[in-house]
């Protein structure tokens, strides 16, 4: 049948009967079979088009009597929800919203926004209750600024898969005591061999209590972000320090001194040095920082220990006060540091995760819901990944 709407959109409405005799009834409640059928009823719902029509569909179901749940709506399969869509039709919208804006797919489909992120998330949940988790081994912990109304958010993520596991509001111990006491299960924590953190006392606090046999290691581009801070310290006081001459060559000079020498090309390392025969302090701050770096190089822990603790008798004549501030945080987490000869995780996964529910946020707005955020965020690494599959199977 078909019609005209006030808008113009041309509607076609078809009536789905089921043939008598096909009767397996699903309980919607327990997900049993049941035999007694208490009414029919009529659902109409929005399908997939056909040409230029927006398609409905009639669909009977049944109210049936479960001798567990009492009277209840039989379960079908087209009808995944209350909302008046049908399976294929959400499927639809999901699918598009894997690789646009929840506002572009809303004006693709004649839907209100709003509509279009509430058929994503149960888009979303169905992909998440058949899937299979990966297990989870090695953990990376960190917090993301979400923005001056939800604050910081303390992000769990999967080392080995790429993707977050779980989200919890704030960044205090509590927050991920309540991620190893509801998400895993005993067994589950006393699987975790390594857990990658901040130098951040409350998530160490929760590490140690749930998972004592999970090993501590700091991230890399955590401890090596606190040097670059002390670089820029020593920077900024000899700027001040300094008049004159001294002060137009360290002027502009920020980046370079952050950035790695093996990553400078030739006229970079030029500058640099120019501005290292000036002032031996900053070259000295440089060289403390690039000799940090060498710490995760090492396999034997002894050696590493003795790279450690020459690296902060260096100080002692030096009167380089941020980097006598970054050694005795050094000295104080240096168990968590030098457990990386033994447990090697792979650093950056961390940021990148980051990285990826950042440009979520970017490009969707409106993540109010954490929930949808982090199915959102694990579908983005799922198809990341499937995509790596498949490249390597060709
Ligand atoms: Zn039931």
């Amino acid at each position: 049948m078909e019609a005209r709407d006030r808008r113009g959109t041309r509607t076609l409405r078809l009536w789905v009967r089921r043939k008598s005799g096909n009767q397996v009834l699903i309980c919607s409640g327990c997900r049993e079979r049941v035999r007694e059928v208490a009414e029919i009823r009529e659902r109409e719902v929005r399908d997939l088009p056909w040409r230029k029509y927006q398609t409905f569909v009639i669909i009977e179901f049944y109210r049936v009597k479960c001798p567990r749940c009492g009277l209840k709506v039989e379960a079908v399969p087209q009808l995944p929800s209350k909302a008046p869509f049908s399976k294929d039709f959400e499927d639809a919208v999901g699918l598009a919203c894997e690789s646009a804006a929840a506002r572009s797919v809303a004006r693709q489909f004649g839907l209100a926004a709003s509509t279009v992120r509430a058929i994503d998330l149960r888009y979303l949940e169905r992909w998440a209750a058949r899937r299979r988790k990966p297990v989870l081994r090695q953990i990376g912990i960190d917090e993301i600024y979400l923005g001056k109304k939800q604050k910081f958010v303390t992000v769990v993520s999967n080392l080995e898969t790429g993707e977050p596991v779980w989200f919890g509001a704030e960044r205090k111990e509590a927050t991920l005591d309540s991620f190893f006491r509801e998400e895993l299960s005993p067994l589950q924590r006393g699987r975790l061999t390594a857990a990658c953190v901040d130098m951040w006392e409350p998530y160490t606090k929760s590490i140690l209590k749930w998972a004592p046999a999970c090993k501590i290691v700091f991230d890399k581009f955590h401890v090596m972000q606190h040097a670059n801070a002390a670089v820029d310290e020593v920077r900024r006081a000899e700027f001040f320090r300094k008049g004159g001459q001294l002060r137009d060559v360290v002027k502009g000079k920020r980046w370079l001194l952050l950035t790695r020498w093996v990553n400078l090309d030739g006229p970079k390392q030029q500058l640099l040095n120019d501005l290292f025969r000036l002032n031996r302090r900053l070259l000295k701050a440089y060289l403390l920082k690039e000799s940090l770096d060498r710490l995760w190089t090492y396999t034997y822990e002894a050696v590493a220990r003795k790279h450690l603790h020459g690296w902060i008798d260096q100080l002692k004549w030096q009167r380089l006060k941020p980097f006598q501030k970054l050694a005795l945080m050094l000295l104080k987490h240096q168990e968590g540091l030098l457990n990386y000869c033994r447990t090697k995780v792979p650093f950056g996964v961390v940021e990148a995760v980051n990285g990826n529910i950042k440009s979520l946020i970017r490009r969707g707005r409106g993540y109010r819901n954490l929930r949808y955020l982090l199915l959102k965020a694990q579908r983005l690494a799922a198809l990341k990944l499937e995509v790596v599959v498949l490249r390597r199977a060709a």
